[in-house]
């Protein structure tokens, strides 16, 4: 007798299970998704210890008639495509049919669904994957699935759950970041007895990212919105000439307009810097991704701004036609493929770049997010960091916490209810090292629940949901509407600045109206003279200077490779370098105001950034790379004494910058302590 033989339903459904269903979030994840696909406009999300014992999600969605309800449980069962060529225009976040049967065959689940169509609504039980039960009830139009006891029958995979309070802020992150997506929708997250969300419908998504995580959040993200027609579509178009104008039915054939790439979101000011990339999010054509190409094109975006070993805060929404995505790339759907990565790679880094640089926000003393985002793990198996943040209201500590606080906070506050939390959020003088004193500074929190308060919140609307790729993006979320309080002082104001002093012969402190700066005299001039040299460069007229003696430099082999690639480069940035002996190189000429005793350490050292770069060379990166490390060794340095005529020269050219906030290596130029702060840390407003 032959050893194969096909595995039962169950054991196939288990073995599914093994890829949608990780943890208790991503039984959320497939449902939630599966209520907005329904046309859900009210999801509300109960969860008992961390999704481990009970999940509830209920929605008023389209709900099944009796018969579907019962194909729903059936392997690859679905109701969004029919044949394989729907799979090129996937509308809809789920179409693989494997998320409820899976889920069902690890749990204990409970399936309450009405449509319309139908007179009496459908109950099905069913444990392990073993049907219990169905019958016949009167319900209220949508769907409410419960999953109780995730994983009873399979012992190895509960094992490896975490911690309560981790898996609740994996779903807690989710449930957010999924409510973030959709303004024009109610959504509630419960734990037990605590309401940790509540968002009913607002206008938009900056109103969204206010009623969520407060005014201080949205007060340091930047609106990005942008749009870029798609040049090709499908396969290269045959010549206008033979080119059918009607097909073999006598129809008109009209040309396919081939769409547009739209992007819309926000992301973070220069001097929220995070260690991870935890609080990225972005979501392509309404589902939440993570793609190693768009975190490398806002890695671009953020070249120079920021420091290459910190991330921002993003939270980014791409919309294209669903032709120019590929989705069925991973089980859990939390990959895509583009059709044209390097238009989509371009178009991400050029649109963020472009907000960043109308922004020129000044940089405030060092201010973290402390609602920032967690759930990222959830849906990148493994990647869970060590001491994760937990959930625990009695515990301000941990940033997932502080989230889960101010959406509590936010939620409690409307009911008047006592909140019971305490979270301390605000300012925190950060940068440079925080002096003693800085105890003083710590501002009270609750931004959140003034905000909540504060915000008019549109009930009721009724929205159609938004169709990924063919209905228009609501942008009205892109332009802040909100009177956020106080003006935003711009760049412009470095100019009205009068010098006072030099703390240690290194920081200029400065005064205006707008408050008091501290500007880090290097870092200034660096920027200063970074923009210069790129200018200088584009005309092709670097100042340079003969050196009285050629420096001659040995170089090891992976320099010499490098050497040879940035050579040209190197020349029309002012340096004059030939060849000398086998290994070395005489420096004749170099820029400008780069003292003769630096040129050698900055060849050398310019040379091995190039040659530990893991991502090719292209030219804007390099000429970049060469203006960073002369501005940087021609600069002031640290730890000299400035006349103030050359103070106020300096924050002259620096107001001038494009770019005043950062220097070339995204560390902060200038701090800024505003007036408000000011009258805040005396206790005055
Ligand atoms: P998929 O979402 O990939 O189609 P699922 O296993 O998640 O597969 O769901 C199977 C089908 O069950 C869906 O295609 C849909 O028709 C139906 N369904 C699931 N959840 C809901 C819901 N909340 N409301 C209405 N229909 C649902
Ligand atoms: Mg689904």
């Amino acid at each position: 007798m032959g050893r194969i033989h096909v595995l039962s339903e169950t054991v196939a459904n288990q073995i599914a299970a093994g890829e949608v269903v990780e943890r208790p979030a991503s039984v959320v994840k497939e449902m939630l998704e599966n209520s907005l696909d329904a046309g859900a406009t009210r999801i509300k999300i109960s969860v008992e210890a961390g999704g481990k014992k009970l999940i509830q999600i209920t929605d008023n969605g389209c709900g099944m008639v009796r018969d579907d309800a019962m194909l729903a449980f059936e392997r690859h069962a679905t109701s969004k495509i029919k044949n394989a060529e729907d799979l090129l225009s996937v509308a809809t976040l789920g179409f693989r049919g494997e998320a409820l049967p899976s889920i069902a065959s690890v749990s204990r689940l409970r399936l309450e669904t009405q449509a319309a169509e139908e007179a009496s609504g459908t109950v099905i039980e069913i444990n392990g994957g073993k049907i219990a039960r169905v019958e016949e009830a009167g319900l209220p139009l949508g769907t409410s699935i419960t999953v109780r006891d995730l994983f009873f029958n399979v012992p190895a995979r509960k094992k490896f759950l975490k911690a309560e309070s981790t898996e609740l802020s994996h779903i807690a992150s989710l449930v957010t970041h999924y409510a973030l997506a959709h303004p024009e929708k109610h959504f509630e997250l419960h734990s037990a007895a605590n309401a940790m969300l509540v968002a009913p419908p607002v206008a938009g998504y900056s109103e969204r990212v206010y009623q969520v995580f407060g005014k201080e959040t949205l007060d340091q993200l930047i609106p990005v919105a942008a749009r870029q027609a798609l040049e090709r579509v499908g396969l290269p178009q045959p010549p206008p000439w033979r080119r059918k104008e009607v097909d073999d039915d006598g129809e008109q054939i009209v040309a396919q307009d081939p769409g547009e790439m739209r992007i819309h979101g926000f992301v973070s000011k220069p001097e929220i810097q995070k260690l991870n990339r935890n609080s990225i999010f972005v979501f392509v054509n309404g589902r939440l991704i993570r793609d190693r190409l768009l975190q490398h094109a806002l890695t671009e975006a953020y070249r120079n701004i920021i420091p290459p070993s910190v991330y921002p805060v993003v939270l980014l929404f791409l919309e294209m036609p669903a032709a120019e995505v590929d989705v069925n790339v991973h089980p859990s759907k939390t990959e895509v493929r583009f059709r044209q990565q390097s238009a989509m790679h371009d178009f991400v880094r050029d649109s963020v770049r472009a907000a960043l640089m109308k922004a020129r926000p000044v940089p405030q003393f060092m201010t973290e997010i402390h609602a920032h985002a967690t759930a990222s793990q959830s849906l990148t198996p493994g990647s869970l960091t060590p001491g994760a943040p937990s959930w625990d209201p009695a515990d301000g500590a941990g940033a997932a916490s502080e989230e889960l606080n101010s959406a509590h906070s936010a939620h409690v506050a409307r009911n008047g209810a006592p909140t019971g939390v305490t979270f301390s959020g605000g300012f925190t003088l950060q940068a440079p090292v925080p002096p003693p004193i800085s105890q003083r500074f710590q501002f009270e929190g609750g931004i959140a629940v003034e905000a909540n308060a504060a915000i008019p919140v549109a009930r009721g609307t009724e929205y159609a949901p938004l169709r990924p790729g063919v209905d228009a993006i609501p942008d009205n979320g892109c332009a802040p509407a909100l009177d956020v309080g106080g003006e935003e002082p711009t760049l412009s104001s470095l100019g009205t600045l009068k010098p006072l002093g030099q703390i240690r012969n290194s920081f200029i402190l400065a005064v205006n109206e707008d408050g008091l700066w501290i500007v880090d005299q290097h870092v200034a001039h660096e920027r200063v003279l970074f923009e210069r040299i790129l200018k200088q460069r584009a005309a092709q007229k670097v100042e340079s200077q003969r050196l009285l003696m050629p420096i001659v430099l040995e170089l090891s082999p992976a320099q010499q490779a490098v050497f040879t690639e940035i050579s040209d480069e190197l020349q029309h940035n002012g340096f004059e370098v030939e060849p000398f002996g086998a290994r070395s190189v005489a420096v004749k000429i170099a820029p400008a105001g780069v003292d003769a005793a630096a040129v050698e350490h900055m060849l050398h050292e310019l040379l091995d950034q190039f040659s530990r770069e893991e991502q090719s060379l292209n030219l804007e990166k390099i000429r970049a790379r060469i203006a960073a490390s002369i501005a940087c060794h021609a600069a002031i340095k640290v730890n000299m004494p400035l006349e103030l005529n050359k103070m106020e020269w300096l924050l002259a050219e620096l107001a001038k910058t494009d770019h005043p906030m950062s220097c070339p290596h995204g560390r902060p130029v200038v701090l800024r302590y505003s007036v408000k702060d000011i009258q805040k840390a005396f206790k005055r407003i």
